[in-house]
């Protein structure tokens, strides 16, 4: 009988070296994507954000958020129902002593926010994202 091994932590499709990534991301992205950091409430211009479109990964350019799933949560942070299928992976993140489920992007590892079980309806879910990790593309 085979098991395959649960993928390591830094195992994703998409891997560069920390180099890489401070080379190819502005100093607040990779803060916040590569460092788990989380950008001030209310600073991104993506919380203002209301037109149609996709929300890709500032990292690797996957598309994260449909524009439809977002909702003004009212925290300062772009706030979304819902990522798009399979493409937003979850953990658990015990640090700053609170549990809370860390999510990031499936494709390269790079960190978004957390996801908190108060959203509102379809989903209930609130996956509070910070908007330095987001690159918008409005639908054309
Ligand atoms: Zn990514």
């Amino acid at each position: 009988m085979f098991f395959k091994p649960k993928p390591a932590r830094d195992d994703f499709p998409i891997r560069r070296s920390e180099a890489e990534w401070r080379a190819a991301l502005d100093p607040l992205a990779f803060r916040v994507l590569r460092e788990h950091a989380t950008e001030r409430a209310g600073t991104s211009p993506l919380n203002r954000e209301k037109r149609p479109g996709l929300y890709r990964c500032a990292g690797c350019g996957a598309p994260l958020f449909d524009a439809a799933a977002k909702f003004d949560s009212g925290t300062g942070w772009p706030s979304f129902t819902a990522p798009v299928q399979g493409r937003v992976g979850e953990r658990e993140d015990n640090s700053l002593f609170m549990r809370r489920t860390e999510v990031h992007c499936a494709d390269c590892g790079g960190h978004l926010g957390h996801v908190f079980p108060d959203g509102p309806p379809p989903t209930g879910l609130r996956y509070c994202i910070n908007g330095a990790a987001l690159a918008f593309e409005p639908a054309a």
